[in-house]
């Protein structure tokens, strides 16, 4: 009899064992919907879902997986758009390219700003204000890092003439349009359509301006999104998507005043620049690639004249950009 208590006992104060993983329980959300995130706001993310606006919050599966702008995501519950209702995202699709920074080069955690874009367009005025190569390069370094192309637009060019900045730039063979006021934007449009492009610039480069131009309701389009959010038209500090009317994305990021670059190696780097790579195989281990450099592998190719010294002189002065100046934020 005392044996007989004893197993039942043991039998029920145990825990019971979970008879299938729990992997097995989870719902398999037969019914989700595809949507892109457009903006983020606090927790509430702004999604297009067939053309329809619908505000959605992260479902407990999705944990703490941060969801940005640019996201494709699998969306279930009211994704009707209708004012007071929550869709829920609980799944996001794997990203092509992820825009990233660090909060700030002393601070090594490294944030997804941006998802699935394949074009930055580094927005700046020739004249008014004065370019400044260094946040160009900032941002150049961010784009390479992140596997996307980069793009000069340059603004104003009814002020100053282009070539001084371009012969910067030439060697690096970054893309560009130049733009004047009052001009016509095809060279822009078509750099753009049918992609998705994120635009960064400071203030007063003109890249408002461009947005306007570039999606002729893009007031309304904002409008949109900061009424479902409940927050003022002109208050959206966070990065937001607009459709280009001739097909593709543009991302506007009147928040993003800095690209934090710890996070960016110099091998991520070079790898952006295939030939330069090629020339760095018999690189002592650990070497950066940077001029300081005693036994580079680039040296021995500008020496033995396989490899441009403007180039290498101008992915060093990227690689060198990535440590945080004075004077600017990128
Ligand atoms: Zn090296």
């Amino acid at each position: 009899m005392s044996r007989y208590d004893e197993h039942d006992q043991e039998h029920y104060d145990r825990p019971r064992r979970r008879s299938r993983p729990r992997t097995k329980d989870r719902p398999t959300y037969d019914d989700a919907v595809d949507g892109v995130v457009v903006t983020v706001d606090r927790g509430r993310l702004t999604l297009l879902i067939e053309g329809r606006t619908v505000m959605a919050v992260k479902a407990r599966p999705l944990g703490r997986k941060g969801v940005v702008v640019g996201d494709r995501v699998r969306v279930v519950g009211d994704v009707s758009g209708t004012a007071d209702t929550l869709a829920r995202i609980v799944e996001v699709h794997e990203r092509t390219t992820t825009l990233r920074r660090t909060a700030d080069d002393d601070d090594p955690v490294e944030r997804v700003i941006v998802a699935n874009a394949s074009q930055l367009v580094v927005v700046t005025a020739l004249a008014d204000p004065e370019p400044r190569p260094r946040l160009i390069d900032r941002a150049l370094v961010a784009a390479y890092a992140s596997r996307m192309q980069p793009i000069l637009c340059l603004t104003k060019a009814d002020l100053a003439d282009p070539e001084t900045l371009l012969s910067t730039y030439r060697s690096l063979g970054v893309p560009y349009v130049v733009t004047q006021r009052g001009g016509d934007l095809d060279e822009v449009r078509a750099q753009l359509v049918g992609r998705t492009s994120v635009l960064v610039g400071h203030s007063g480069v003109g890249k408002s301006t461009l947005v306007n131009a570039l999606v002729p309701d893009a007031n309304r389009q904002v409008g949109i999104v900061n009424a479902v959010t409940g927050r003022g038209r002109h208050t959206s500090t966070s990065a937001y998507m607009l459709a280009l009317p001739e097909g593709g994305w543009i991302i506007d990021t009147p928040g993003i005043r800095s690209f934090g670059l710890a996070h960016v190696d110099p091998e991520s780097l070079i790898e952006a620049f295939p030939d330069l790579d090629e020339m760095t195989e018999d690189c002592p281990r650990g070497c950066t690639h940077g001029e300081d450099e005693p036994e580079c592998g680039l040296d021995d190719a500008v020496a033995a004249g396989t490899a441009e010294i403007d180039r290498v002189l101008s992915f060093r002065r990227l690689l060198a950009a990535r440590e945080r100046g004075s004077e600017d934020q990128y």
